[in-house]
């Protein structure tokens, strides 16, 4: 049974979806630059926790929003002269890059705010007719006393937002300095980029020329995909407070109903003990990491390492030995593949036993640094097995198949690496008269593919065309 913290709760609960799919949104990425890797530990998160929800069989609907406007992204359209979109999207394109690099499961949706302007607008509306908005002089704003709930995610006092806030109220013209926007009004900063919805404030029309706050996108995209109570939501911790205290508020505010069941948060990434971030400039883009000739295994198996609620302290070094790690288990599964020895000595306990220590070390609440701990030890005996002879030609396919199995969970692309590396060892003759055999299929010219297969045959290889493409291997 799945356990997993709940920022909400505080507490550790057991996993139990709302209805048949479980819904997840996660926060994603501001597309302005190139993201770092500790933005990359957040979206890994939430690849692990998608990952294993597949693995114990449940459907997953997952959306991941894109914030394509803001104050950065804003400057760094004047800055270049270039159109928000094509800076947007150039980030967006290097994100999902990052994303595959990663080797993430794709979100079902990935919303950008600029597109969702209507809902956007609309959840607003509610908010005004409901009593939880009001209009100032530079924007829409949301009044947080009214919401009595405030608060309850990261515990933050209503009263300390009243009274130790440090900015003075008239300064914003709200009504209360702590009170969040909704709809920022334009300013000359803002050049071409707006939008000039209606709102209906006591009972008239009223046009504001603006754009979406930050904290609105969030639960009008999530709302418009997942439904108005979904099953979990996902960020970094610094957005526990005021980010996901304020969808709480707005969301709930606007519905009446429990907006999300599980809040999960994971910790920072560090640099010698302090937040990898932008404006410290104590940071490494994944791009740094890939030119320096690391690959995204060996960053991932990196954050594997660190339960999600511990503070990660990065280390280039650490990569070099995640490289290390990841070798020897693939020499492993070479040496499982060549394993020749018949015996009838059957493996089920062994297997069990660490199908079930894996289990229940991501049960408690995701621990991939325990999981990982047991995937290493599995390793090692399976090898002292082969050493000593124990382990039969069949029983090595089980053994294969769990590795594997575990793989779909960690995501550090073992198959693949696997394929790759037999690949390796297949003379460019055969891989060229593949290709060509390959554009024959392609051109729908069986007949000549035939010939070619059987030219590979006489070479002393194989090819069996799968759902991923052809697969070669040696005739034994
Ligand atoms: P941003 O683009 O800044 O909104 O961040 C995207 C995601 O990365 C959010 O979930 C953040 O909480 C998360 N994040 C930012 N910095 C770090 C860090 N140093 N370690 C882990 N997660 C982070
Ligand atoms: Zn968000």
């Amino acid at each position: 049974m799945l356990k997993i913290y709940n920022t909400l709760t505080k507490k550790l609960e057991k996993f139990k979806p709302l209805g048949k799919e479980v819904k997840i949104y996660s926060c994603g990425p501001t597309v302005y630059d190139f993201p770092h890797i500790g933005n990359y530990r957040a979206f890994v998160f939430v690849d692990i926790l998608k990952r294993y929800l597949l693995y114990k069989n449940y459907k997953v609907k997952h959306v991941m929003n894109i914030t394509d406007v803001d104050d950065k992204i804003i400057k760094k359209v004047k800055e270049s002269g270039k159109a928000l979109r094509e800076i947007t999207s150039f980030y967006e394109q290097e994100f999902k890059k990052g994303l595959e690099e990663l080797n993430c499961i794709p979100a079902d949706f990935y919303p950008r705010a600029t597109e969702h302007i209507p809902q956007i607008c609309s959840l607003i509306q509610k908010l005004l007719d409901k009593g939880y908005a009001y209009l100032a002089e530079d924007g829409v704003y949301y009044r947080i006393k009214k919401f009595k709930d405030y608060g309850k995610l990261s515990g933050i006092k209503k009263e300390y937002l009243r009274d130790g806030s440090r900015v003075a109220v008239q300064e914003y013209s709200k009504e209360q300095a702590s009170d969040f926007v909704l709809w920022k009004r334009y300013t000359e900063e803002d050049g071409n980029i707006f939008w000039e919805p209606d709102f209906l404030i006591g009972g008239k029309k009223i046009k504001v020329r603006g754009r979406p706050g930050w904290h609105i996108e969030c639960s009008a995209m999530s709302m418009h995909y997942l439904g108005e109570s979904f099953d979990i939501h996902v960020g970094g911790v610094d957005l526990i407070f005021p980010h996901h205290e304020n969808e709480i508020a707005q969301s709930e505010a606007a519905t009446g109903k429990k907006f999300v069941k599980y809040w999960l948060h994971n910790e920072h990434l560090l640099v010698e003990g302090k937040k990898m971030s932008k404006s410290l400039g104590n940071y490494f883009t994944l791009k740094d990491l890939l030119e320096k000739g690391y690959k995204g295994n060996e960053i991932r198996l990196v954050f594997l390492g660190c339960h999600y609620r511990k503070q990660l302290n990065f280390k280039i070094s650490e990569l070099d030995a995640a490289r290390e790690s990841l070798k020897k288990i693939v020499n492993t599964i070479q040496r499982i593949e060549e394993v020749k020895t018949r015996t009838q000595k059957s493996l089920r306990r062994f297997l069990l036993r660490y199908k079930k220590n894996f289990e229940r070390a991501m049960d408690l609440d995701l621990d991939t640094s325990k999981a990982l701990a047991v995937f290493f030890e599995f390793i090692r005996e399976v090898n002292k097995k082969i050493d000593a002879n124990e382990l039969g030609k069949k029983e090595a396919k089980e053994v294969l198949f769990l590795i594997f199995d575990f793989d779909e969970v960690f995501g550090l692309g073992l198959k693949r690496i696997y394929e790759e590396s037999k690949i390796k060892e297949i003379p460019l003759e055969v891989k060229k008269l593949v290709e060509e055999r390959e554009k024959a299929r392609k051109m729908k010219n069986f007949e000549l593919a035939d010939i070619i297969r059987e030219k590979i045959k006489k070479l002393g290889f194989w090819v069996d065309d799968t759902k991923d493409g052809p697969k070669i291997r040696k005739i034994k």
